[in-house]
């Protein structure tokens, strides 16, 4: 487990994503292959604590997931992951929105994929996207989405008094390493199909979608559903950094087994 507290966003403290190092190795000494090993023990302990919280089945997690392009959302769902029973985890991916989606107020089209008592789902972009690439495109008034940071913090405390836990986790990577990734996925045959020519609009507007990141980090991190920073040049390193992050999310739950029935004397024909 790495110490996840230099990751978290203090309620009332700026979220500092320029002062904080996308490459960062911070608590973890070895490298990539001793990164990997340190994963498998949180990745089992990560299944236990999912099969006693859909065991119990009077709580849920809500993870919100947020990046850059190829900030590496897809990678860490599939490597944190990887060890637990699909049945309890849905993966809920959310692109441009619909006309119909339009046609409504911005939650909308998010309340119906929280997940039920006893559930993991793991947002892959989410109502974020609503003071961010709405923001830095000017997709609305500045008017509106101003007035989103309150709505969205009401929202998540109402599903946390509600019993679903929510955990936010910022991939942070640097300019740098968007440059290496978008190359690699219009240089390698088995990464094309990634690449989107509209990435690179995105791109220019780097240091705009940073300062959206900034201010939505910074207002909306609260105790009942707090930010994380996650340093995630370093896949290896992401990976363990979300993993410790969850366990600690999911032991602080404490999801309990029900008490077991009375079986004395039951026996199997
Ligand atoms: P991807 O995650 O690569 O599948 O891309 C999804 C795209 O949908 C991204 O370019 C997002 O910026 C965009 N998107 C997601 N939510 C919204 C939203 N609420 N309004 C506008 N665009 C959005
Ligand atoms: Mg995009």
């Amino acid at each position: 487990m790495l110490d996840t507290s230099p990751f978290l966003v203090r309620h009332g403290s700026p979220a500092g994503l320029a002062r904080r190092d996308p490459h960062s190795n911070q608590g973890f000494e070895g490298g990539k292959a001793e990164g990997k090993a340190a994963l498998e023990p949180l990745s089992a302990r990560l299944s236990e604590l999912q099969t006693a919280l859909w065991a119990e089945s009077g709580q849920s997690l809500l993870i919100v997931l947020q990046a850059m392009d190829t900030g590496g959302k897809d990678g860490t769902i599939r490597n944190v992951f990887m060890g637990v029973n699909p049945q309890g985890v849905r993966v809920w991916g959310f692109g441009a929105p619909t006309e119909e989606e339009l046609a409504h107020d911005y939650l909308w089209r998010i309340h119906d994929h929280t997940p039920a008592n006893g559930g993991i789902t793991i947002f892959n972009r989410s109502h974020y996207e609503d003071v961010l690439v709405v923001r830095v495109k000017d997709l609305v008034p500045e008017s509106r989405w101003q007035k989103r940071y309150a709505h969205i913090v009401d929202f998540e405390r109402l599903l946390s008094d509600e019993g679903t836990t929510v955990v936010k986790l910022f991939l942070h990577i640097s300019k740098e390493e968007q440059r290496s990734r978008l190359e690699a996925r219009l240089q390698e045959a088995d990464k094309r199909w990634k690449f989107n020519p509209g990435d690179l609009e995105d791109r220019k507007l780097w240091d705009d979608f940073q300062e959206a990141y900034e201010e939505a980090i910074t207002r909306t991190s609260t105790e009942q559903a707090p930010w994380y920073v996650v340093p995630a040049d370093r896949k290896w390193y992401r990976d363990l950094a979300v993993a410790s992050i969850l366990i600690e999310t999911l032991e602080r739950m404490d999801p309990r087994y029900p008490p077991e029935p009375d079986l004395d004397g039951v026996v199997v024909e």
